[in-house]
């Protein structure tokens, strides 16, 4: 027996903003593996499909049970306080949290396991050690992420923008007022010390993300393009079953996936 039933036994899932894009995606891969079992639905808006539909977000989260979230920041907040007081795992998804709701996810973190990633596509993963790799090879190019999505994405840039930004902050050496969202007007030169964020919007694109590293005469393009959802739900599936045998702490995705050879 594991601190949260027998190794085996299918995974307790309570999924969260289940009628939403990202819910929606989830219940399905879900429902297509016997190793998990979904427990409750819980969304605001009225649910289709089979299933235990609920708006109450606290039906279902027990003891080793895993939440799987992707809703809106206030929820997050909710559910990992919830997930905190009655000992099951949460795998979060939700973009756009401030800092202090991001505090409190790790606050629930010292008592839970607790998930969180901006991307759960395997290949941005994969995506982020190439950047690692391409920013420690190339000191001083220019570094500017475009990224593209459907046109009812509320918050921008993208959460996954922002990390790959922050990722070459922290190469750099430089702080969050190197970020540049945008341009406009008459700006002189490009600084040094900047990175570049742009977000596009429009149509159905399920999530676009290219860091351009440009040098004297040349440039490096590496990107990723999730072509549906489905390409975060079996990630979020992976990280339920990682959490799902997990001790109390703060995990993202690099955490689940193999680790980088050498
Ligand atoms: P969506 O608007 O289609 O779905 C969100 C759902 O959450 C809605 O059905 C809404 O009714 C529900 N909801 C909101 N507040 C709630 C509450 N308090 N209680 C219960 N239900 C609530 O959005 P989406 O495209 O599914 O994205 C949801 C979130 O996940 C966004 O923040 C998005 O940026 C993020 N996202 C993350 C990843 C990732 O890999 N981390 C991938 C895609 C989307």
């Amino acid at each position: 027996m594991t601190a949260r039933g027998g190794r085996g036994d299918p995974v307790r899932l309570v999924l969260v903003g289940a009628a939403g894009r990202m819910g929606r995606a989830v219940a399905e891969a879900a429902a297509a593996d016997p190793a998990f079992r979904i427990e409750a639905l819980v969304d605001q808006a009225a649910g289709t499909g089979p299933g235990r539909w609920t708006t109450d977000a606290g039906e279902g989260i027990s003891p080793g049970s895993v939440v799987i979230e992707f809703s809106a920041p206030a929820a997050s907040v909710q559910v990992a306080g919830l997930c905190a007081e009655r000992g099951a795992a949460l795998v979060s998804g939700t973009t756009g949290l401030t800092g202090e709701q991001e505090g409190r996810l790790r606050a629930a973190a010292a008592r839970a396991p607790v998930l969180r990633a901006a991307n759960f596509s395997l290949g941005v993963v994969a995506l982020r050690r190439a950047l690692a790799a391409a920013l420690a090879a190339l000191p001083g190019w220019d570094v500017e992420i475009v990224e593209r999505h459907h046109r009812r994405k509320a918050d921008s840039p993208s959460g996954t923008a922002l990390a790959l930004a922050r990722q070459a902050l922290a190469a750099r050496g430089w702080d969050e007022q190197a970020l540049r969202h945008g341009r406009h007007g008459h700006l002189g030169p490009r600084p040094d010390a900047e990175v570049g964020v742009h977000a596009l919007r429009g149509g159905g694109l399920v999530g676009d993300h290219t860091v351009v590293l440009a040098g004297a005469g040349e440039w490096l393009e590496l990107r990723h393009v999730a072509q549906d959802r489905g390409a975060f739900a079996h990630g979020a599936l992976a990280a339920a079953r990682f959490v799902a045998d997990a001790p109390a702490g703060l995990y993202t995705l690099e955490d689940v996936v193999t680790p980088p050879a050498g």
